[in-house]
């Protein structure tokens, strides 16, 4: 019986990531059509194993692998991979899945290295063919959708998945087995010290995780303008992006930037506002399932790649949308 491992990863408030069930419901399905044990390893601080048992059995997990510990609050990638690549050598996997983040971007070329499995990071699709794996994955700034293929001798098989391009379905809930993962760590044998992480006030909508964004670009003019991103925002329950051109004239800080040197983001709906629809900017929102743009210039790029288009001044349009969204979603309208 074949072995899946998913490398789980919990928010802020401990809970299992909204992209850690996309990608274990996945797993399940996979695991399901060939017989094979889901198995999930989560490595945090002061981590609730009753509840990330209950939330790991609703995404069909057999067995969940906690690895709690004081020194693991903050990442670190030399203690998480020690113990990844631990859980790896004890199951022997034939895949292992994470979602594609700063944590799986340290953890899984190592694992890669040190297992000699193959990898493919920030994907988009995956099936399963027997033990054939097929995965898809955007290349060259989303101008180019790659389809590869692991070979069914190569174990085990990495792959780490873009939030949000998973869309899996709900699968039967499971009781796990839950067993705890030691973890010894020698504090005076690191050679990376985490010496302070300083946490964003901002309760808003992360926008690589948002279901929605909303974006404003070069036309918003100023911050203040924004005002009505976020209202708009507010109302849907979006996040607020901004291209590089607003971020480099000082409209919107860079924590907000989507693009090549910005955020790659993947929502289930992206409305570009202002924004002319450059190749940079393209490639980190490219994945989006349906793109709205909101530019007074019919000529604009944007009009080329989007599903939706309204040609006119995004100031117009917009105090509208919100009304109409308002109206639709049956919400009071708040002005900030
Ligand atoms: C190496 C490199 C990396 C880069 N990385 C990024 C990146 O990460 N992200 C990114 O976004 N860009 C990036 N860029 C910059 C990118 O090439 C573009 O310059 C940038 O995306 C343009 O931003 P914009 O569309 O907001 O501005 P503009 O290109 O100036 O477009 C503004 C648009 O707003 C429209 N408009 C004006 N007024 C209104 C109005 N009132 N109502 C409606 N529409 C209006 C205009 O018609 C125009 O289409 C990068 C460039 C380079 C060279």
């Amino acid at each position: 019986m074949a072995n899946i491992l998913v490398l789980s990863e919990v928010s802020l408030d401990k809970d299992l990531s909204k992209p850690s069930i996309q990608v274990l419901k996945t797993a399940r399905a996979l695991a399901d059509s060939t017989s094979s044990s889901l198995i999930t390893l989560v490595i945090g601080g002061s981590l609730d194993s009753n509840k990330l048992k209950d939330q790991t059995g609703f995404c069909g997990v057999d067995k969940l692998i906690i690895a709690s510990d004081t020194s693991l609050e903050q990442f670190n990638a030399e203690i998480y991979k020690k113990i990844f690549l631990k859980v790896i050598k004890d199951l022997n996997p034939d895949y292992i899945f994470g979602v594609n983040s700063t944590i799986t971007g340290d953890l899984f070329p190592a694992a890669s290295f040190h297992t000699n499995g193959g990898l493919a990071m920030d994907c988009t699709d995956v099936t399963l063919d027997g033990s054939t794996l097929n995965i898809t994955k955007t290349m060259y700034s989303n101008k180019v959708i790659s389809k590869l293929k692991f070979s069914s001798e190569q174990k085990p098989k990495l792959a780490t998945f873009r939030p949000n391009t998973l869309m899996p379905k709900d699968v039967q809930a499971k009781t796990p087995e839950v067993i705890t993962e030691t973890v010894s760590i020698d504090q005076g044998s690191l050679k990376i010290k985490i010496k302070e992480v300083k946490k964003s006030e901002s309760k808003e909508v992360s926008l690589t995780e948002a279901a929605i964004i909303i974006s404003g670009g070069r036309a918003m003019g100023s911050w203040d303008n924004y005002k009505i991103l976020f209202e708009t925002a507010d109302v849907i329950g979006a996040a607020v992006g901004a291209s590089r051109a607003a971020v480099d004239s000082g409209y919107a800080p860079h924590k907000m930037q989507v693009g090549q040197t910005g955020k790659t983001v993947s929502p289930q709906l992206y409305i570009a506002c202002g924004i002319s629809g450059a190749i940079q900017h393209f490639a980190g929102m490219g994945s989006s399932k349906v793109i709205v743009a909101i530019n007074k210039d019919p000529n604009a790029p944007i009009f080329k790649k989007c599903d939706y288009g309204i040609v006119d001044d995004l100031f117009k349009v917009l105090p509208i949308l919100k009304e109409e969204f308002a109206k639709l979603l049956g919400k009071e309208l708040v002005s900030k």
